[in-house]
């Protein structure tokens, strides 16, 4: 039966591959993804299965129910795409100015419905359920909160989540998996400092919150260097500052914009509340006023040790020697988060970098591509997964 997995994905890899062009030439952004919608909804259909849409605005889910009591298993492909100008030639590029498949989401909905077409195939082989979700807007634009907020967990009860994302920083065949937190919280602060504007020549008449500004920036980076246990990990990083309009005025106000990354909620709650009162104090220290707006984003990734051990050594049975490796921890987020808190499960990689095709670019570089090669792989191991969890 595994092996026939095996074969049912690579017997697959055309119409996967087809369906991932068809969405990689018509990218939708954030809570836009209509088109993409539909056309999850109608291929979900097409396999006799109730498609249940406009959850968290344009997410779609399905139930496959083996009609046997056993587990849940949540499987979630990301639908969207970002605002990103393509810079690739090939045949599939994306055909709309401005956006693109810059992640390889478009990949990892193509994967799902083909995962999805061979479970239904193999309906008489399982017990439980398996829970589809094709999720908006996971690019910082909180679609799995939005689809959670709408319901999509209601009056289900589910035991395991699981995911997985393409990537080009690994080589094509290589699949990685980590225990314990794997993606870094994403969170975001936007500081407010009021001085008193006036004129540059005479600065005693003034409170400078450009000078109090560049105070805060040099000190906030204290906060990981001094702060925090060193063999913990975070990162502040200030992104944005803005003020002033001339070169004789002091400006009333400077704002600063910027994110904290960390994967111990313990660090994030500390770190967010020191970055609000260490702004604040040295505002006041220079006489001004500072106002921290801090919004949690998607918090950490979280792989559970045992599905996560289940899922690696399932792997390892079909793949060759050094195959399967240990995936670094990812300063960057994932909402994926959201669905691994609300049960226990793994969010993996399937490596999709190979240089030779040029598909080697980071993430959400105008030139990003995937081999395809590795399509039919994650095909594969997904299935293998969701089976597994169910089992
Ligand atoms: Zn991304
Ligand atoms: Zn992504």
């Amino acid at each position: 039966m595994i092996d026939s997995i095996r074969s049912l994905a690579q017997g697959l890899a055309q119409e996967t591959i087809e369906t991932r062009r068809d969405f990689h030439r018509h990218p939708e952004i954030a809570f836009e993804e209509v088109r993409t919608a539909r056309i999850i909804a109608e291929r979900l259909t097409a396999l006799g299965l109730e498609a249940k849409t406009g959850i968290g605005k344009t997410g779609v889910m399905a139930i496959l129910d083996s009609g046997k009591a056993g587990k849940t298993v949540l499987a979630r492909a990301d639908i969207d795409a970002l605002p990103v100008q393509e810079e690739n030639e090939h045949e599939y590029r994306s055909t709309i100015d401005g956006k693109m498949h810059a992640c390889g989401h478009d990949g990892h909905t193509a994967i799902l419905l083909s995962v999805a077409k061979i479970l239904v195939g193999q309906k008489d082989n399982f017990t439980g359920k398996v829970v589809f979700v094709f999720q908006p807007a996971e690019e910082g634009a909180g679609g799995a909160q939005a689809m959670i907020d709408d319901g999509a967990l209601d009056g289900l009860t589910v035991d395991h989540s699981i995911g997985l994302h393409l990537g080009s920083m690994m080589p094509t065949g290589a699949v990685a998996l980590r225990c314990g937190p794997a993606m870094a919280s994403a969170d975001k602060f936007e500081i407010i400092v009021t001085g008193k504007g006036g004129h540059a020549a005479m600065p005693q008449h003034s409170i400078d919150p450009v000078l109090i500004s560049a105070n805060i920036i040099v000190a906030l980076q204290s906060l990981v260097s001094r702060e925090l246990d060193p063999t913990d990990q975070a990162v502040i990083t200030v992104t944005s500052i803005h003020g002033g309009t001339a070169f004789n005025i002091i400006p009333d106000n400077v704002q600063l914009k910027g994110t904290l990354r960390t994967f111990n909620e313990e660090t994030r709650q500390n770190l967010a509340k020191r970055i609000a009162e260490l702004s604040s104090g040295i505002a006041a220290s220079m006489n001004g006023k500072s106002e921290c707006d801090f919004t949690f984003g998607t918090p950490t990734v979280i792989n559970n040790d045992k599905m996560t051990k289940l899922l690696k050594k399932t792997f390892e049975k079909d793949l060759a020697e050094g195959q399967v490796i240990e995936a670094p921890q990812i300063m960057g987020g994932d909402d994926m988060a959201h669905w691994l808190n609300a049960a226990d499960g793994c969010y993996f990689f399937v490596g999709a970098g190979n240089e030779a095709k040029g598909t080697n670019y980071p993430h959400h570089h105008p030139k990003f591509d995937v081999d395809e090669d590795a399509i039919p792989l994650a095909v594969e191991l997904f299935t293998k997964g969701i089976l597994e969890f169910l089992a």
